[in-house]
């Protein structure tokens, strides 16, 4: 009989709870439920991140079986799992959901092993990030506020430039390739390629690269240390007599708002992550009175520019489609900064899956640096686009880009092996 693994989640974001762990092959885990949103009504669950030791060798399959509990369960048809030997190198697993259980089949090649949602960007990877960039003449490093288990509120002010951009990521701290992504724009941001530095030229742009680092501590999806989702509370829902934001609640996202009223907005972007769909996209602000032509115009240029400029990561046909006006959340993050500010407000969104659109790809934790490094020729061609003279009548848009869009139904992955495509060439990645 063949050791028992030993599980593990007390570290940084780790979260799993073991039920019974005696049979290598029939190892039942469960994930554990974040703090109670009062937005939402709900306690969210859907990040999973543990250690398995002892196990060298023996084929396992680990059963996650109160998958069909979690906030976004179906996001787990398609979906294939992260495993690591040593924190840095992550591969995907084979991986199954029945629509109740998670089974992650794989024999580890050492004695102990790291299994993720998606390659982790920790705390300490976190102030890693930051020290980096405070080293850098071309950045201005503060803290703005505290968390609520006051940890510092990064935020990071690079450029000289006249437009404010502000881009933030991590409201929903499961979703670390939101951090991945900022780890590649700041890196490139603060290069000397010619891209950056006429970016730096032409704009100021700040930068919170995790707004939610007690969750991300946790191992949480979608909260705060309290249980707030952040991307629902930079204003009132008074349909839901919810105040916010709050010192007691959301002060993350009441000290981001603060400062940016101090320095104005002219374009924001929010990073995050999506569970369902297997492709890369942008969405605006489309359920907003406010979100006219001169956003939709803005908006529809900024996507394209992301397409051009990132080839092959972007496309347009899936996306979360248009809303009706009258019909958005008016508390979300994109659409308080795009309404109090008069500025396009957008919402990049990365998938946890393997890339099916606009082609069949393997996606991962490099992947994202590699996205947020291109992103600041889409940053820097944006700026030109905020300057230009707007035109007097407005092109007719693309369906994508009117409201109200649908989103074709799209077919989940067939995966074929550990990567989809073997030979992508990372050359060009540093890590
Ligand atoms: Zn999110």
């Amino acid at each position: 009989m063949p050791a028992s693994p030993v599980i593990a989640s007390d570290f940084d974001s780790g979260n799993i709870e073991v039920v019974d762990a005696s049979n290598p092959i029939d190892v039942q885990l469960k994930m554990k439920k974040e703090t109670f949103t009062e937005y939402d009504q709900k306690q969210h669950m859907q990040w999973f991140h543990f250690s398995v030791s002892n196990c060298k060798g023996t084929p396992l399959c680990l059963k996650i079986v109160n998958a069909d509990e979690a906030s976004y369960a179906q996001g787990y048809h398609g979906y294939w799992a992260f495993v690591s030997t040593d924190q840095k190198k992550w591969d995907r697993t084979k991986t199954s959901f029945d629509g109740k259980v998670i089974q992650i089949e794989l024999t580890p090649e050492a004695d102990k092993i790291w299994v993720a949602y998606f390659p982790p960007y920790s705390y300490d990877m976190h102030k890693e990030l930051v020290t980096f960039a405070n080293s850098s003449s071309e950045c201005e490093h503060s803290v703005i506020g505290q968390s609520c288990q006051n940890r510092a509120m990064d935020l990071l002010k690079v450029g000289s430039g006249e437009l404010k951009l502000w881009v933030i990521a991590r409201q929903h701290p499961g979703e670390s390739m939101a951090e991945w992504f900022m780890d590649g724009f700041i890196h490139e941001l603060l290069s000397d390629s010619a891209t950056a530095t006429a970016l730096r030229s032409k704009a100021t742009l700040y930068l919170v690269p995790n707004m939610n680092p007690d969750g991300s501590v946790m191992g949480h999806l979608r909260t705060n240390a309290v249980g707030a989702n952040l991307n629902r509370e930079w204003c009132d829902t008074p349909e839901k007599n919810y105040k916010a934001p709050t010192q007691e609640r959301s002060p993350e996202v009441l000290c981001t708002l603060k400062k940016m009223e101090e320095t104005g907005v002219d374009f924001f972007m929010d990073v995050h992550g999506d569970e369902e769909l297997p492709c890369n996209f942008l969405a605006g602000e489309f359920g907003l009175h406010s979100w006219g032509d001169k956003k939709t115009y803005i908006y529809q240029k900024y996507v394209q520019l992301a397409v051009e400029k990132t080839k092959p990561y972007f496309q347009t046909t899936y996306n979360y489609g248009n809303q009706l006006q009258g019909k958005g959340i008016k508390a979300l993050g994109g659409a308080t900064v795009s309404e109090k500010f008069d500025c396009c407000g957008t919402t990049l969104e990365m998938p946890y899956k393997n890339l099916q659109y606009p082609v069949q790809a393997e996606w991962n934790h490099f992947d994202c640096k590699e996205l947020g490094k291109r992103f600041i020729d889409v940053m820097d061609s944006t700026c030109d686009l905020l300057k230009e003279k707007l035109p007097e009548t407005y092109p007719k848009f693309e369906p994508w880009a009117s409201r109200p869009y649908e989103v074709p139904k799209f077919d989940e992955p067939a995966y074929v092996g550990s990567h989809l495509i073997k030979n992508k060439s990372r050359s060009n990645v540093s890590e």
